[in-house]
């Protein structure tokens, strides 16, 4: 392999670097070795033995350690979905996430195509106010409007007055963040994303009743119907989670899993009234928090939307509504501007100060709020996450296919076309002892030559694909 080395100058660190790979496992050899990462900026390093057995004796027929292997690891991609952590992964697990999810409307990836004709909905749910904070919204015809104008606004007790008429940039500093800090109510708003979840769940038994007196009022037998669901979780600047969710009205007969066609009679805008009606109507009170003696009400914000899906036309269609869900399946805190990991003991007071900005009361919320045992407790664990404990991307097992089989289809691809050995024949298995050896890779050099030899073969995987195209549009 040659290296052209093209101004500007490269740097004389990895220069060197470069040049010793080269003398030791040689590049071409270790980036075959790497491919399987795709460009993974921090992988996994995984050393010890990999041994096929027979399925059937459980015989090893034969035996390879890493340490046969350049740098005597395997490298396995680190498969975060967090942008900010790893950008390359985080597009695959949105590519996978959008495919999940469309399949799920569109058919494909072993979901049957008749599910297009399903009726389905997108709804967003928000949380309610906790206090005045400065905001951004468009006229009808793409004007800024002023952040929160009011002529005769009130002066809070701590001496703000509570109006705002500046047209704030999209991306400006103070949006999300509250006009008064000391008005703002940073404890139920953090109790409100611990009880996020507990709200969703709720809200979905809400709708299952409501789907049923629907259901029977068309006559049709409640017993044959059911929502099935994939949601995704966002915060907005405030810190606050929201919820975008795609919802899907399936048949159903009982012990069975498969998706099948719901019995005619129910429409897209009935599922969007149903979850329009569970979302207003669904109210809960917390347990009282043993130290301070507060309850908090937890319900939906007002800012409910609720739309209808057209396939592949209308206001929004599968893949605006996929696209979506699946650009903020990669994202957690970094819109509102907090990155730190799991908090600790020595590491909060860094980040958590009740007199602080808007986050750092946050955090010293969950914190404290988060001294007491029991449930609780779970605003200490997830003070990083500003409450929410919940996951990202949650869907209903039978939405569509999983991430899991996507990977695995991935990696199998990937398998062939690195293949060493001959393809295992079924009779097999492979069992592998593998234990963690580290994070990353070990120079800068082996950043640089895998990150931009996956972008190659991205590239010329594009290229392939589109030739393919080219050709079944011929026929
Ligand atoms: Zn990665
Ligand atoms: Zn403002
Ligand atoms: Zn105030």
């Amino acid at each position: 392999m040659t290296i052209t080395a093209t101004a500007p100058a490269i740097d004389p660190g990895i220069a060197r670097q470069i040049i010793d790979r080269e003398a030791t496992t040689g590049w071409d050899a270790w980036l075959a070795h790497v491919a399987g990462t795709g460009g993974c900026a921090s992988p996994i390093r995984l050393r010890g033995d990999l041994h096929t057995a027979d399925a059937a004796t459980g015989e090893i027929l034969s035996a390879r350690s890493t340490s046969s292997m350049p740098d005597g690891v395997l490298y396995k991609a680190c498969g975060t979905r967090r942008a900010a952590i790893c950008p390359t992964c985080a597009k695959t697990y949105q590519h996978d996430a959008f495919h999940l999810i469309r399949a799920g409307i569109t058919g494909g990836k072993s979901v049957p195509e008749t599910v297009a004709g399903h009726p389905a909905a997108f709804a967003t749910f928000t949380a309610p106010a906790f206090g005045p904070v400065h905001t951004r919204s468009l006229t009808a015809s793409g004007q800024v409007r002023p952040c929160r104008a009011r002529r005769d606004a009130e002066t809070c007790p701590h001496g703000v007055r509570l109006s705002c008429t500046a047209r704030h940039g999209e991306d400006a500093s103070e949006l999300g963040r509250p006009l008064c800090l000391d008005c703002y109510d940073h404890e139920a708003q953090v109790v409100w994303n611990a009880f996020a979840g507990e709200l969703w769940r709720r809200t979905r038994i809400t709708a299952d009743r409501a789907l049923a007196r629907r259901a029977k009022a068309a006559g049709i037998d409640p017993a044959t119907v059911r929502l099935r669901y994939v949601k995704v979780a966002e915060f907005q600047r405030r810190g606050a989670i929201h919820f975008h969710a795609l919802i899907r009205l399936d048949g159903r007969i009982p012990g069975d899993d498969s998706i099948i066609p719901p019995p005619p009679g129910l429409d897209a805008d009935t599922i969007a009234a149903v979850l329009a009606d569970a979302g207003s109507s669904t109210v809960f009170d917390t347990p009282e928090h043993p130290t301070t003696g507060r309850s908090w009400t937890i319900r939906w914000g007002s800012q409910l939307d609720v739309r209808t899906i057209a396939l592949g036309g209308g206001e929004m269609t599968e893949g605006h509504a996929a696209g979506y869900l699946a650009k903020y399946a990669t994202k957690a805190t970094e819109d509102t501007g907090h990155l730190s990991g799991r908090l600790t003991e020595t590491t909060v007071a860094a980040y958590a100060d009740p007199e602080g900005d808007h986050i750092a009361r946050l955090i010293h919320a969950c914190w404290s709020l988060g001294t007491v045992a029991g449930d609780w407790a779970r605003l200490r664990r997830w003070a990083h996450m500003l409450g929410f404990g919940g996951h990202f991307m949650t869907k209903a097992r039978a939405w569509s296919t999983t991430l899991g089989a996507l990977r695995e289809a991935r990696a199998a691809w990937a398998r062939c076309q690195h293949a060493v050995d001959s393809p295992e024949p079924d009779t097999t298995v492979l069992v592998n002892y593998l234990r963690y050896d580290g994070t990353g890779w070990h120079t800068e050099a082996d950043a640089l030559m895998a990150s931009s030899a996956a972008a190659r073969a991205r590239e010329q995987r594009q290229l392939a694909r589109e030739a393919l195209d080219e050709l079944n549009t011929m026929d």
